[in-house]
This record gives structure tokens, C-alpha cells and sequence, in this order.
């Protein structure tokens, strides 16, 4: 037998990543790939880290993308602010703060575990608790935006008390880049991470982050060489910051590169605010039409993902049946709950590229008609009219 290409489905891609990537991003992709020496790329990394500071908000010299899915920049954060010994607290809220837990653990560190129930955010005052009761802490780690429930805490007074506290902080950006406001400078972020598949619309595979002087100094001062070879900043560093003068250390995943700066590019077109503003408007359309329909936020108003909505599966509905008929008959895809939400919840997602009104429309029509057609308690017929009511004018048939 011969293997034939690879031709993927066209899905449209509602879950908590990947989201649907533009032919814009699609076609830089396949540009050519040059060397990552080649001063034609190093030029296009210049600018790249131009974006990222810009959608960062954030004038840190060392802000740029780790070669690697979010994860990989989730432990560049912890294997070089952490050494064996020191206290870490650690919100969590859902299942991305217990890998932070884990990270903190494998560097050797002594994890203090702040939780809060998911589905709402973390609790500043558990947090100020949690810094009083351990003066010797050096860090705090939290999820922005708990892909997990749909939740987003309140970074900025968050990051406030821990610097109170003379902590430093880590923060997980990797659903919030792009959809809702993050920002860095203003609001003193010490160390931030970030994904390419989530509001960016990039393709999976790359982690941008950011460190600020106080990060950087913590790393200087670190006594032993950080434990990953691959992640460690110092080597890292004379690779991104190295100017012309670039030193090799990995090969770059160049044509992803490509991707990520014409995704950036173009948030950079749409102007971060407007971008914010759509996400937060989809939101509003696709929540009227899940809301007519009888499903209910898990998150309470106010603390919301606008870009990851998180619902409950109506009683007596198979939570499989019905996310494996979306992807057959309407090729689109919805998030399951993961861990202890599993089959009680789905998660819709609206990020980036996926933001837009025809998805919404869609998705509730696709609902609307596969939770019908399995006797589900909900109202018929009436979610589409609701969202349009929201989308107006701006709304495109399905
Ligand atoms: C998706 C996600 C990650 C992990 O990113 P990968 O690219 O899958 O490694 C980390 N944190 C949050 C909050 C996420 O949503």
C-alpha cells in the first residue's frame, strides 16, 4: 500500500485550541524556508519581537517565542525563576494551575498551594493569606485565563500584592494574548507566557514570553545552572538577543516563525483594543443564543472568558454523541470539560480568527439542531434569533 498527502478536513475549529487559522497565516507558512542565520530572518525575528512587545504591551528586551507549544513556555517560566528550596505559591483554579504545581515541584521548589473551586477565579484575599503566612516565598504563579473553566482573575491585583509581598510573579497568558486585555509594563508582570493557537490563530508549536529586569536579575543570581539545557535563558539569550552577533543554540522552526509574525501582523492591523472589543462581542452574541436555549455559564457574569465559554450539557444528553455528531456532520469543534468537569460541561471557544459572527451563528444552529434531534430539554429554534439580535447589522448568514 502507498500512503497518499495528507489532506486534513475543513473544520471549524469552536474549541479551547487550536483556533482556525486564516489563509493570511496558512499561506506564510508556506513561504520558503531560508537558513536562521540568514540576516533576511533575523531581520523578520527583529520585527517579530516588535509585535510581541506590542501585544505583550511590554518594552522587555528578552520578549520573544520559545520553540515550543505553550508548555515548553510555561516551564522556560519555572525552570529559570526557581531553584531548589525556594517557596512557590501557586494559585489554582482548574487544571492548568496543577501543572504549574508540578513544574514547581520537578524544579526542586516547595509549591504552596493557593485553591480556589473551578469555575471561579482566584481569591486575593487566599493569596494575601497565603503571603502573610509565608514571608519567605519568592514567588507567585497563576492562570490569567483558566482555559479549564472559562475564568479570568484579576492579574492586576494579583501581581499587586505579590509585589507587596516581595514576590515575583509568573502569569499564564496563554488564552488571554489577544483576546482580553493584558498588560505587562502597567501592570509589573515580572515573568509571562503565552501560546500561538489560542487568540493569536497561529498554528501550535511556539511560546511567546517575557521576562523584565527583576526576572532577569533573579536568573543572574541564580547559584546553580538551570536543570533544562534547552530552556535555560542564558544560552537562549545570545540567540535572540544577540543581534547580529547571533550565536547558534537551536535551529528555529522558521516557516512556523513566518506564521506567527503574519499572525501578529495582522493583530497588530486590527489594533489590540478592537481586537479585545471583538472577542468581547462575539461573546455577548453566542452567550444570548446559548442562554435562550436553557444552557448555563458555569462562570459567574463579570469573571468570563469572552474567547472560552464554558456550558453545562443539558440533562440526559451524551456529552460524546453529541461533540462526535458536530464533527461528522457540521465539521465543527467544541472543547470537553477536562478532569473534574468532564461530561458535565463543553467549551466553546471564540478565539481569534474563530471570533467572528458567522461561528457563532453557526455553532448555535449546529446545537440548536443535534440537541433537538436528541430530545434535549432546551428551547427550540430560538438561539440563532437571539445572537442575531446581538450581532445586527454586522451579521453574516450561516
Ligand atoms: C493551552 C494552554 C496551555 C498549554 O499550551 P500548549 O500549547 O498546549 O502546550 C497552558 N495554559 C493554558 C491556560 C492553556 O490554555
Amino acid at each position: 500500500m502507498t500512503v497518499k498527502s495528507f489532506q486534513p478536513p475543513k473544520r471549524t475549529l469552536m474549541g479551547p485550541g487550536p483556533s482556525d487559522v486564516s489563509q493570511r497565516v496558512l499561506g506564510a507558512l508556506a513561504r520558503p524556508t531560508i537558513g536562521h542565520l540568514d540576516p533576511a530572518f533575523v531581520g523578520m525575528m527583529e520585527e517579530m519581537k516588535g509585535l510581541l512587545q506590542y501585544a505583550f504591551q511590554t518594552k522587555n528586551d528578552l520578549t520573544f517565542p520559545v520553540s515550543a507549544p505553550g508548555s515548553a513556555g510555561m516551564e522556560t517560566c519555572f525552570v529559570n525563576l526557581v531553584e531548589p528550596g525556594d517557596k512557590v505559591i501557586v494559585c489554582q483554579n482548574g487544571v492548568f494551575g496543577g501543572r504549574m504545581k508540578e513544574n514547581v515541584e520537578r524544579c526542586g521548589g516547595v509549591p504552596i498551594m493557593v485553591e480556589d473551586a473551578w469555575g471561579t477565579v482566584v481569591d486575593p484575599q487566599k493569596l494575601e493569606d497565603a503571603l502573610r503566612a509565608n514571608p519567605d516565598a519568592k514567588l507567585v504563579a497563576f492562570v490569567h485565563a483558566e482555559t479549564s473553566t472559562g475564568a479570568q482573575s484579576d492579574a492586576k491585583t494579583l501581581v499587586a500584592l505579590a509585589h507587596k509581598y516581595d514576590c515575583l510573579t509568573i502569569v499564564d497568558a496563554v488564552t488571554s494574548l489577544g483576546g482580553t486585555p493584558i498588560k505587562v509594563d502597567e501592570w509589573g508582570i515580572d515573568a509571562i507566557y503565552s501560546g500561538t493557537q489560542k487568540c493569536l490563530s497561529a498554528p501550535p508549536g511556539l511560546s511567546p514570553v517575557s521576562f523584565n529586569e527583576r526576572a532577569l536579575e533573579r536568573i543572574r543570581a541564580r547559584k546553580r545552572k538551570v536543570q533544562s539545557w534547552f530552556l535555560d535563558l542564558t544560552l537562549v539569550m545570545g540567540y535572540w538577543s544577540g543581534g547580529s552577533k547571533r550565536a547558534y543554540h537551536h535551529t528555529a522552526p522558521i516557516n512556523n516563525l513566518y506564521g506567527l509574525h503574519e499572525a501578529l501582523v495582522i493583530l497588530q492591523d486590527e489594533g489590540l483594543e478592537n481586537a479585545w472589543a471583538r472577542h468581547a462581542f462575539n461573546h455577548e452574541a453566542l452567550k444570548a443564543g446559548i442562554e435562550a436555549m436553557g444552557l448555563k455559564f458555569i462562570v459567574k457574569a463579570g469573571d468570563r472568558l469572552p474567547q472560552l465559554n464554558a456550558v453545562t450539557i443539558p440533562e440526559g444528553v451524551n456529552d460524546a454523541e453529541v461533540r462526535t455528531t458536530l464533527l461528522n456532520d457540521y465539521n465543527l469543534e467544541i472543547g470537553a470539560g477536562l478532569g473534574s468537569m468532564a461530561g458535565k460541561i463543553w467549551r466553546i471557544g471564540l478565539m481569534g480568527y474563530a471570533s467572528n459572527a458567522h461561528n457563532v451563528e453557526y455553532c448555535l444552529k449546529a446545537l440548536d439542531e443535534v440537541l433537538s434531534k436528541a430530545k434535549a430539554p432546551i428551547s427550540k429554534g430560538v438561539a440563532v434569533n437571539a445572537a442575531k439580535a446581538i450581532l445586527g447589522k454586522t451579521a453574516k448568514a450561516s
